[in-house]
Protein backbone atom coordinates (compact mmCIF):
# COMPACT_ATOMS: atom_id res chain seq x y z
CA UNK A 1 0.00 0.00 0.00
CA UNK A 2 1.51 3.34 -0.41
CA UNK A 3 0.32 6.98 1.43
CA UNK A 4 -2.06 7.60 -1.69
CA UNK A 5 -4.70 5.17 -1.02
CA UNK A 6 -5.31 7.90 2.41
CA UNK A 7 -7.16 10.75 1.55
CA UNK A 8 -4.61 13.22 2.46
CA UNK A 9 -4.70 16.19 0.80
CA UNK A 10 -1.56 17.60 -1.19
CA UNK A 11 -0.29 19.75 1.26
CA UNK A 12 0.23 16.99 3.47
CA UNK A 13 1.58 14.78 1.07
CA UNK A 14 4.48 17.33 0.62
CA UNK A 15 4.79 16.65 3.58
CA UNK A 16 5.37 13.20 3.44
CA UNK A 17 7.52 13.53 0.60
CA UNK A 18 9.81 16.17 2.08
CA UNK A 19 10.16 13.29 5.19
CA UNK A 20 10.80 10.67 2.63
CA UNK A 21 7.82 8.72 3.55
CA UNK A 22 6.55 6.25 0.84
CA UNK A 23 5.09 3.09 2.23
CA UNK A 24 3.13 3.41 5.37
CA UNK A 25 4.09 1.10 8.00
CA UNK A 26 2.13 -1.73 10.03
CA UNK A 27 1.04 0.40 12.68
CA UNK A 28 0.07 3.10 10.12
CA UNK A 29 -2.01 1.03 8.16
CA UNK A 30 -4.22 0.08 10.48
CA UNK A 31 -4.02 2.72 12.51
CA UNK A 32 -4.27 5.86 10.05
CA UNK A 33 -8.06 4.24 8.78
CA UNK A 34 -9.65 4.49 12.35
CA UNK A 35 -8.44 7.78 13.55
CA UNK A 36 -9.82 9.11 10.61
CA UNK A 37 -13.07 7.46 11.01
CA UNK A 38 -13.13 9.39 14.49
CA UNK A 39 -13.01 6.25 16.09
CA UNK A 40 -10.90 6.18 19.77
CA UNK A 41 -8.07 3.87 19.88
CA UNK A 42 -5.22 2.02 21.56
CA UNK A 43 -1.92 0.91 19.60
CA UNK A 44 0.07 -1.48 20.96
CA UNK A 45 3.10 -0.61 19.21
CA UNK A 46 6.93 0.36 20.16
CA UNK A 47 9.36 3.24 19.39
CA UNK A 48 10.87 2.21 15.98
CA UNK A 49 7.28 1.27 14.26
CA UNK A 50 6.39 4.39 12.89
CA UNK A 51 4.40 5.43 15.88
CA UNK A 52 4.47 8.66 15.85
CA UNK A 53 3.35 9.52 11.77
CA UNK A 54 0.56 6.91 12.71
CA UNK A 55 -1.03 9.54 14.72
CA UNK A 56 -0.05 12.97 13.41
CA UNK A 57 -1.14 11.94 9.55
CA UNK A 58 -4.57 11.75 10.80
CA UNK A 59 -4.44 14.11 13.11
CA UNK A 60 -3.68 16.94 10.91
CA UNK A 61 -6.32 15.18 8.27
CA UNK A 62 -8.89 15.42 10.75
CA UNK A 63 -7.85 19.16 11.76
CA UNK A 64 -7.44 20.27 8.17
CA UNK A 65 -10.98 18.53 7.06
CA UNK A 66 -12.85 19.40 9.80
CA UNK A 67 -14.08 22.63 11.23
CA UNK A 68 -11.28 23.58 14.02
CA UNK A 69 -11.56 26.84 16.37
CA UNK A 70 -8.98 29.14 15.14
CA UNK A 71 -7.79 30.50 18.64
CA UNK A 72 -8.54 27.65 20.75
CA UNK A 73 -6.42 24.23 21.24
CA UNK A 74 -7.92 21.86 19.34
CA UNK A 75 -5.31 19.05 20.08
CA UNK A 76 -3.04 17.70 23.20
CA UNK A 77 -0.88 15.10 22.98
CA UNK A 78 0.87 13.87 25.81
CA UNK A 79 4.67 12.11 25.99
CA UNK A 80 6.45 10.89 28.99
CA UNK A 81 9.97 12.40 28.44
CA UNK A 82 11.32 15.65 26.42
CA UNK A 83 13.06 13.81 24.36
CA UNK A 84 10.17 12.33 22.92
CA UNK A 85 8.19 14.98 22.78
CA UNK A 86 10.81 16.94 21.09
CA UNK A 87 11.23 14.09 18.67
CA UNK A 88 6.88 14.34 17.94
CA UNK A 89 7.86 17.98 17.57
CA UNK A 90 10.02 17.57 14.74
CA UNK A 91 8.01 14.98 13.16
CA UNK A 92 4.90 17.29 13.55
CA UNK A 93 7.33 20.39 12.05
CA UNK A 94 8.26 18.21 8.75
CA UNK A 95 4.39 16.93 8.04
CA UNK A 96 3.04 20.47 8.64
CA UNK A 97 5.27 22.43 6.88
CA UNK A 98 3.36 23.22 3.86
CA UNK A 99 -0.42 23.26 5.94
CA UNK A 100 -1.94 26.06 7.95
CA UNK A 101 -1.77 24.32 11.54
CA UNK A 102 0.02 25.86 14.17
CA UNK A 103 1.69 23.44 17.18
CA UNK A 104 3.95 24.22 20.33
CA UNK A 105 5.51 21.91 22.22
CA UNK A 106 5.61 22.04 25.90
CA UNK A 107 8.16 20.56 28.16
CA UNK A 108 10.60 21.62 30.89
CA UNK A 109 14.57 22.08 31.36
CA UNK A 110 14.82 25.04 29.35
CA UNK A 111 15.36 28.94 29.76
CA UNK A 112 12.31 31.47 30.42
CA UNK A 113 12.60 32.85 26.98
CA UNK A 114 11.19 28.79 26.01
CA UNK A 115 8.71 29.13 28.67
CA UNK A 116 7.09 32.37 27.42
CA UNK A 117 6.40 31.05 24.29
CA UNK A 118 5.31 27.71 25.67
CA UNK A 119 2.63 29.83 27.53
CA UNK A 120 1.91 32.16 24.47
CA UNK A 121 1.36 28.93 22.28
CA UNK A 122 -1.21 28.21 25.34
CA UNK A 123 -2.84 31.03 25.98
CA UNK A 124 -3.25 32.16 22.71
CA UNK A 125 -4.55 28.47 21.36
CA UNK A 126 -1.98 26.83 19.11
CA UNK A 127 -3.44 24.12 17.09
CA UNK A 128 -1.63 21.14 18.83
CA UNK A 129 0.36 21.29 21.95
CA UNK A 130 2.94 18.68 22.22
CA UNK A 131 4.03 18.05 26.04
CA UNK A 132 5.31 16.57 28.98
CA UNK A 133 2.14 15.87 31.77
CA UNK A 134 4.27 17.71 34.70
CA UNK A 135 5.33 20.78 32.54
CA UNK A 136 1.82 21.10 30.93
CA UNK A 137 0.26 21.31 34.67
CA UNK A 138 2.69 23.93 35.72
CA UNK A 139 1.30 25.62 33.16
CA UNK A 140 -2.01 25.31 33.71
CA UNK A 141 -1.45 25.97 37.65
CA UNK A 142 0.20 29.27 36.57
CA UNK A 143 -2.17 30.72 33.42
CA UNK A 144 -5.73 30.58 32.42
CA UNK A 145 -5.84 27.83 29.62
CA UNK A 146 -8.71 27.53 27.32
CA UNK A 147 -9.02 23.63 26.89
CA UNK A 148 -12.91 24.02 25.44
CA UNK A 149 -11.67 23.41 21.79
CA UNK A 150 -9.84 20.01 22.38
CA UNK A 151 -11.05 17.26 19.86
CA UNK A 152 -8.56 15.05 20.29
CA UNK A 153 -6.19 13.61 22.66
CA UNK A 154 -3.16 11.68 22.55
CA UNK A 155 -1.45 9.60 24.89
CA UNK A 156 2.09 8.45 23.23
CA UNK A 157 3.78 5.77 25.38
CA UNK A 158 1.50 5.39 27.78
CA UNK A 159 2.59 2.50 29.72
CA UNK A 160 6.04 4.41 30.19
CA UNK A 161 3.78 7.42 31.45
CA UNK A 162 2.62 5.58 34.23
CA UNK A 163 5.84 3.75 35.01
CA UNK A 164 7.26 7.04 35.83
CA UNK A 165 4.12 7.92 38.00
CA UNK A 166 2.73 10.23 35.92
CA UNK A 167 -0.97 8.44 36.07
CA UNK A 168 -2.58 11.38 38.55
CA UNK A 169 -1.07 14.33 36.58
CA UNK A 170 -2.83 12.63 33.50
CA UNK A 171 -6.06 12.27 35.18
CA UNK A 172 -5.57 16.20 36.15
CA UNK A 173 -5.55 17.11 32.80
CA UNK A 174 -7.93 14.88 31.36
CA UNK A 175 -10.72 16.04 33.61
CA UNK A 176 -9.89 19.84 32.16
CA UNK A 177 -11.00 18.17 28.66
CA UNK A 178 -14.17 17.99 27.08
CA UNK A 179 -15.56 14.67 27.11
CA UNK A 180 -17.00 14.88 23.74
CA UNK A 181 -13.39 14.38 21.91
CA UNK A 182 -11.54 11.75 20.51
CA UNK A 183 -8.58 9.88 22.62
CA UNK A 184 -5.97 7.85 21.24
CA UNK A 185 -3.53 5.80 22.97
CA UNK A 186 -0.34 4.43 22.34
CA UNK A 187 1.63 1.94 24.57
CA UNK A 188 4.53 -0.17 23.80
CA UNK A 189 2.92 -2.78 26.63
CA UNK A 190 -0.89 -3.47 27.28
CA UNK A 191 -0.80 -4.45 31.40
CA UNK A 192 -3.64 -4.39 33.29
CA UNK A 193 -3.29 -0.78 34.24
CA UNK A 194 -3.19 0.72 30.45
CA UNK A 195 -6.16 -1.59 30.24
CA UNK A 196 -7.84 0.37 32.98
CA UNK A 197 -6.55 3.98 32.17
CA UNK A 198 -8.31 3.22 28.43
CA UNK A 199 -11.48 1.92 29.76
CA UNK A 200 -11.17 5.28 32.26
CA UNK A 201 -10.74 7.81 29.18
CA UNK A 202 -11.28 6.02 26.07
CA UNK A 203 -14.78 5.53 24.61
CA UNK A 204 -15.24 1.99 23.25
CA UNK A 205 -11.63 2.07 21.32
CA UNK A 206 -10.38 -0.14 18.62
CA UNK A 207 -7.64 -2.18 19.82
CA UNK A 208 -4.29 -2.55 17.79
CA UNK A 209 -1.85 -4.90 18.36
CA UNK A 210 1.93 -4.98 16.66
CA UNK A 211 3.18 -8.13 17.51
CA UNK A 212 6.21 -7.33 20.14
CA UNK A 213 9.47 -7.19 17.48
CA UNK A 214 11.77 -9.83 18.51
CA UNK A 215 15.13 -8.02 17.39
CA UNK A 216 16.22 -9.01 13.70
CA UNK A 217 19.00 -11.80 12.75
CA UNK A 218 20.49 -8.62 11.45
CA UNK A 219 21.90 -7.47 14.63
CA UNK A 220 24.54 -9.83 16.04
CA UNK A 221 24.06 -10.73 19.70
CA UNK A 222 26.94 -12.01 22.21
CA UNK A 223 27.71 -11.68 25.93
CA UNK A 224 30.76 -12.08 28.14
CA UNK A 225 30.11 -13.86 31.07
CA UNK A 226 32.56 -12.18 33.92
CA UNK A 227 33.18 -11.03 37.36
CA UNK A 228 31.22 -7.18 38.27
CA UNK A 229 34.59 -6.30 38.62
CA UNK A 230 35.99 -7.20 34.81
CA UNK A 231 33.41 -5.34 33.19
CA UNK A 232 35.48 -2.17 32.52
CA UNK A 233 38.44 -4.17 31.54
CA UNK A 234 36.63 -6.03 29.27
CA UNK A 235 35.11 -2.55 27.85
CA UNK A 236 38.65 -1.09 27.32
CA UNK A 237 40.41 -3.89 26.01
CA UNK A 238 37.13 -4.05 22.86
CA UNK A 239 38.46 -0.50 22.06
CA UNK A 240 42.06 -1.12 22.38
CA UNK A 241 41.86 -3.05 19.44
CA UNK A 242 38.90 -1.26 17.40
CA UNK A 243 38.13 2.18 17.39
CA UNK A 244 34.84 3.18 18.74
CA UNK A 245 32.06 4.17 16.15
CA UNK A 246 28.94 5.20 16.94
CA UNK A 247 28.77 3.55 20.12
CA UNK A 248 26.09 3.24 22.82
CA UNK A 249 26.41 2.03 26.26
CA UNK A 250 23.63 1.25 28.51
CA UNK A 251 23.73 1.14 32.35
CA UNK A 252 21.04 1.00 34.76
CA UNK A 253 21.81 3.76 37.15
CA UNK A 254 23.42 7.87 36.16
CA UNK A 255 25.48 7.12 39.14
CA UNK A 256 27.52 4.31 37.18
CA UNK A 257 26.59 6.15 33.74
CA UNK A 258 28.28 9.56 35.00
CA UNK A 259 31.54 7.38 36.18
CA UNK A 260 31.46 5.29 33.10
CA UNK A 261 32.02 8.39 30.59
CA UNK A 262 34.58 9.49 33.07
CA UNK A 263 36.86 6.90 32.94
CA UNK A 264 36.46 6.15 28.97
CA UNK A 265 37.01 10.14 29.11
CA UNK A 266 40.55 9.54 30.88
CA UNK A 267 41.58 6.72 28.95
CA UNK A 268 41.85 8.75 25.66
CA UNK A 269 38.15 8.08 24.59
CA UNK A 270 35.77 10.39 23.12
CA UNK A 271 32.42 9.37 25.79
CA UNK A 272 30.02 11.14 27.03
CA UNK A 273 27.31 10.59 29.61
CA UNK A 274 23.09 11.00 29.25
CA UNK A 275 21.31 10.43 31.95
CA UNK A 276 18.33 12.33 33.22
CA UNK A 277 19.92 14.64 35.46
CA UNK A 278 21.24 16.71 33.06
CA UNK A 279 20.02 19.97 32.02
CA UNK A 280 18.04 20.13 29.04
CA UNK A 281 20.18 22.24 27.42
CA UNK A 282 23.56 19.70 28.32
CA UNK A 283 20.96 16.80 26.68
CA UNK A 284 20.92 18.54 23.61
CA UNK A 285 24.24 19.40 23.37
CA UNK A 286 25.28 15.60 23.91
CA UNK A 287 22.80 14.24 21.30
CA UNK A 288 23.98 16.88 18.73
CA UNK A 289 27.55 15.69 19.37
CA UNK A 290 26.59 12.18 19.17
CA UNK A 291 24.75 12.86 15.94
CA UNK A 292 27.46 14.31 13.85
CA UNK A 293 29.84 12.46 15.25
CA UNK A 294 31.70 14.61 17.20
CA UNK A 295 31.23 11.64 19.71
CA UNK A 296 31.95 8.17 19.15
CA UNK A 297 30.55 6.61 22.88
CA UNK A 298 27.29 7.73 24.03
CA UNK A 299 26.80 6.10 28.10
CA UNK A 300 23.09 6.02 28.57
CA UNK A 301 20.68 5.18 30.84
CA UNK A 302 17.00 4.13 29.77
CA UNK A 303 14.97 6.79 30.14
CA UNK A 304 16.70 8.87 28.04
CA UNK A 305 18.16 6.22 25.80
CA UNK A 306 14.27 5.31 24.83
CA UNK A 307 12.72 6.37 21.47
CA UNK A 308 15.87 8.11 20.48
CA UNK A 309 15.80 7.81 17.05
CA UNK A 310 19.40 7.26 15.48
CA UNK A 311 20.58 5.47 12.89
CA UNK A 312 23.34 3.81 11.93
CA UNK A 313 24.31 2.60 15.60
CA UNK A 314 27.05 0.17 15.23
CA UNK A 315 27.30 -1.65 18.52
CA UNK A 316 25.06 -1.61 21.41
CA UNK A 317 26.78 -2.27 24.82
CA UNK A 318 24.98 -3.80 27.79
CA UNK A 319 26.81 -2.77 31.27
CA UNK A 320 24.52 -4.43 32.94
CA UNK A 321 21.52 -7.34 31.73
CA UNK A 322 18.57 -4.87 31.77
CA UNK A 323 15.93 -5.84 34.10
CA UNK A 324 13.31 -6.27 31.73
CA UNK A 325 13.63 -8.66 28.54
CA UNK A 326 11.41 -5.39 26.46
CA UNK A 327 14.21 -3.24 27.98
CA UNK A 328 16.64 -5.31 26.14
CA UNK A 329 15.13 -5.97 23.31
CA UNK A 330 14.27 -2.05 22.96
CA UNK A 331 18.38 -1.20 23.92
CA UNK A 332 19.75 -3.95 20.95
CA UNK A 333 17.10 -2.33 18.79
CA UNK A 334 18.99 0.79 18.41
CA UNK A 335 21.32 -0.57 15.75
CA UNK A 336 20.90 -2.54 12.82
CA UNK A 337 18.16 0.01 11.75
CA UNK A 338 16.92 0.14 8.06
CA UNK A 339 18.53 -2.91 7.30
CA UNK A 340 22.27 -2.31 8.63
CA UNK A 341 24.28 -4.68 10.62
CA UNK A 342 24.60 -4.05 14.23
CA UNK A 343 26.34 -5.82 17.02
CA UNK A 344 24.86 -5.98 21.28
CA UNK A 345 27.75 -7.45 23.37
CA UNK A 346 26.19 -7.94 27.17
CA UNK A 347 28.28 -7.74 29.70
CA UNK A 348 26.89 -10.62 32.25
CA UNK A 349 28.37 -10.72 35.78
CA UNK A 350 27.17 -13.30 38.40
CA UNK A 351 24.43 -12.03 39.98
CA UNK A 352 22.78 -10.98 36.60
CA UNK A 353 23.29 -14.70 35.08
CA UNK A 354 19.77 -15.23 35.50
CA UNK A 355 18.20 -12.41 34.18
CA UNK A 356 20.11 -13.18 31.63
CA UNK A 357 18.67 -16.60 30.81
CA UNK A 358 15.23 -14.69 30.59
CA UNK A 359 16.40 -13.28 27.58
CA UNK A 360 17.51 -16.18 26.06
CA UNK A 361 14.65 -18.02 27.16
CA UNK A 362 12.22 -15.12 25.39
CA UNK A 363 14.87 -15.45 22.40
CA UNK A 364 14.65 -18.86 22.20
CA UNK A 365 17.98 -19.30 21.38
CA UNK A 366 21.33 -19.65 23.23
CA UNK A 367 23.38 -15.71 22.87
CA UNK A 368 27.01 -16.70 21.77
CA UNK A 369 29.31 -16.15 24.90
CA UNK A 370 32.72 -14.44 24.23
CA UNK A 371 35.63 -15.88 26.02
CA UNK A 372 37.46 -13.52 28.45
CA UNK A 373 41.28 -12.95 27.34
CA UNK A 374 43.58 -14.93 29.36
CA UNK A 375 45.16 -10.81 30.15
CA UNK A 376 41.67 -10.67 31.90
CA UNK A 377 41.25 -13.75 33.64
CA UNK A 378 38.88 -16.78 34.15
CA UNK A 379 35.39 -16.36 34.37
CA UNK A 380 32.88 -17.77 36.40
CA UNK A 381 30.66 -20.99 34.47
CA UNK A 382 27.70 -19.97 32.99
CA UNK A 383 25.24 -21.57 34.95
CA UNK A 384 22.18 -19.13 35.93
CA UNK A 385 20.72 -22.19 38.23
CA UNK A 386 23.59 -22.40 40.52
CA UNK A 387 24.13 -18.75 40.66
CA UNK A 388 20.95 -17.58 41.56
CA UNK A 389 21.06 -19.86 44.45
CA UNK A 390 24.39 -18.82 45.71
CA UNK A 391 23.26 -14.95 44.62
CA UNK A 392 19.66 -15.04 46.49
CA UNK A 393 19.25 -13.06 49.36
CA UNK A 394 19.98 -14.65 52.60
CA UNK A 395 16.41 -14.70 53.99
CA UNK A 396 14.93 -16.34 50.90
CA UNK A 397 17.73 -18.43 50.12
CA UNK A 398 16.37 -21.53 51.27
CA UNK A 399 12.66 -20.62 50.59
CA UNK A 400 12.76 -20.04 47.26
CA UNK A 401 10.80 -23.06 46.15
CA UNK A 402 7.83 -22.15 48.08
CA UNK A 403 5.08 -20.31 45.95
CA UNK A 404 4.40 -18.44 48.96
CA UNK A 405 8.09 -16.85 49.53
CA UNK A 406 8.17 -16.59 46.10
CA UNK A 407 5.37 -14.30 46.64
CA UNK A 408 7.25 -12.42 49.48
CA UNK A 409 9.87 -11.95 47.54
CA UNK A 410 8.39 -10.38 44.77
CA UNK A 411 7.57 -7.25 47.08
CA UNK A 412 11.55 -6.54 47.31
CA UNK A 413 11.87 -6.05 43.88
CA UNK A 414 8.09 -4.03 43.33
CA UNK A 415 9.54 -1.52 45.83
CA UNK A 416 12.93 -1.10 44.51
CA UNK A 417 11.13 -0.11 41.21
CA UNK A 418 8.94 2.22 43.06
CA UNK A 419 11.54 4.11 44.47
CA UNK A 420 13.10 4.26 41.31
CA UNK A 421 9.99 5.63 39.81
CA UNK A 422 9.52 7.78 42.29
CA UNK A 423 12.59 9.34 41.34
CA UNK A 424 11.91 9.25 38.11
CA UNK A 425 8.81 11.23 38.86
CA UNK A 426 10.35 13.50 40.40
CA UNK A 427 13.12 14.17 37.90
CA UNK A 428 10.69 14.70 34.91
CA UNK A 429 8.14 16.36 37.26
CA UNK A 430 8.95 19.80 35.13
P1 LIG B 1 8.69 6.24 15.35
O1 LIG B 1 8.35 4.80 15.67
O2 LIG B 1 7.50 7.08 15.15
O3 LIG B 1 9.65 6.79 16.38
O4 LIG B 1 9.48 6.25 13.94
C1 LIG B 1 10.75 5.68 13.76
C2 LIG B 1 11.47 6.25 12.57
O5 LIG B 1 10.89 5.75 11.36
C3 LIG B 1 11.44 7.77 12.45
O6 LIG B 1 12.72 8.21 12.07
C4 LIG B 1 10.45 8.05 11.35
O7 LIG B 1 10.77 9.25 10.69
C5 LIG B 1 10.62 6.83 10.47
N1 LIG B 1 9.38 6.46 9.74
C6 LIG B 1 8.17 6.27 10.29
N2 LIG B 1 7.27 5.90 9.36
C7 LIG B 1 7.92 5.86 8.19
C8 LIG B 1 7.53 5.56 6.83
N3 LIG B 1 6.29 5.21 6.53
N4 LIG B 1 8.47 5.65 5.87
C9 LIG B 1 9.74 5.99 6.18
N5 LIG B 1 10.19 6.28 7.43
C10 LIG B 1 9.30 6.21 8.43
Amino acid sequence: MTFDEFPFSEALKEGLQAMNFEQPTPVQEQTIPIILAHNDVISCAQTGTGKTAAFLLPLLHNLLTDNHAENKINAIIMAPTRELAQQIDQQMEGFSYFVPISSVAVYGGNDSQAWDVQKNGLTKGADVVIATPGRLLSHINLSKIDFSGIKYLILDEADRMLDMGFFDDIMRIVKLLPTDRQTIMFSATMPEKIRQLAKTILKSPQEIKIAVARPPDSIMQSAYICYENQKLQIIKELFSTQEPNRVIIFAGKKQRVRELALILKKNGLSAEAMHSDLEQRQRDDVMLKFRNGRINILVATDIVARGIDIDDITLIINYEVPREVEDYVHRIGRTARAEAQGMAITLVDEKEQFRFKRIEDFLGKTIYKIPLSPQIGAAPAYDPKVQREKTAHPKFKNHKHSSRNKGKSEPRTQNKKRDDKQHLHQKHAD
